[in-house]
């Protein structure tokens, strides 16, 4: 599929919960945000058929988001569903990496290829500062879970406030080179003003040639990440919400204000 800009849409992004076990400070108050009515979450049988449908048009790379993914009861049997699904090159899956540990190898053995695991620092107590409830020896011991899995590559996100040179991410970086991880760093956002920047050592934010669509945890299929148009599934049908949104796909993000990162993966 090409959109009117002649990029070629082969990338979906599904986001299978507004959930997270952690309660990031630049992305969560502490007593959480407004979260989606379980009634309306996205169910297995729906993403199956929203898979199928967009692998018909032409996608063939698929990443799992969240919230956390590994927060939604089931995500081994939804990842093996995925997989079944022929046509799919690539399956990803997204995460904070503190429930890798007891999960990596089910992924993996369930058909899941890579991981990207945030990290933003080394440091315990900085960990716990940003993560408000995070424990990073969990972190370490589910990017171990997951090298020792043979998820390939395994892939560190790490924020960044304005340079890699910053402490943090040096001491990321490092350790990414010892392990035999990649680190890609992203620049801290704000999806309100639309302030958004492109992921240094990735395609992420590089508009140009941005292939990517997005499922939401309740349904709605986003041309953009930084964008308020969304097209309802179980309104107008999985054809054409996708072809809707492909048809009106910005050529660059400029702000969204109903969404959260957290529904819309981002
Ligand atoms: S802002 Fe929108 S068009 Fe640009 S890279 Fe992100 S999702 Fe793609």
């Amino acid at each position: 599929m090409l959109d009117r800009f002649n990029r070629k849409i082969n990338y979906f992004r599904i986001s299978v919960t507004d959930r997270c076990n952690l309660r990031c400070v630049c992305g969560m108050p502490e007593c959480g945000i407004k979260l989606i009515n379980h009634s309306d979450v996205i169910t297995f049988e729906e993403i199956f058929e929203i898979v199928q449908v967009a692998v018909g048009l032409g996608i063939d790379k698929v990443r799992l988001t969240g919230g956390e993914p590994l927060v939604r009861k089931g995500i081994v049997d939804l990842v093996q569903m995925i997989a079944s699904i022929p046509g799919i090159k690539d399956l990803s899956l997204t995460t904070n990496g503190t429930l890798l540990d007891q999960y990596a190898l089910l992924l993996a053995q369930a058909g899941l290829h890579r991981v990207n695991i945030s990290l933003d620092t080394l440091n315990p107590d900085h960990y716990k500062e940003i993560t408000r409830v995070g424990d990073i020896r969990d972190v370490f011991n589910g990017i171990t879970a997951a090298l020792k899995a043979g998820l390939n590559p395994v892939k560190i996100n790490c924020v960044i406030k304005k340079s890699p040179l910053e402490k943090d991410a040096r001491d990321v970086k490092s350790f990414c080179d010892e392990n035999n991880l990649e680190v890609r760093f992203i620049k801290e956002m704000n999806l309100e003003s639309g302030i958004f920047s492109k992921v240094i050592g990735g395609d992420g934010g590089n508009c140009k040639i941005c292939n990517r669509l997005r499922l939401t945890a309740n349904g709605k299929i986003k041309p953009c990440l930084f964008s308020d148009i969304e097209y309802d599934v179980r309104v107008l049908g999985i054809e054409q919400a996708i072809y809707r949104a492909i048809g009106i796909k910005p050529a660059s993000g400029t702000e969204n204000r109903i969404n959260s990162f957290s529904n819309i993966g981002g």
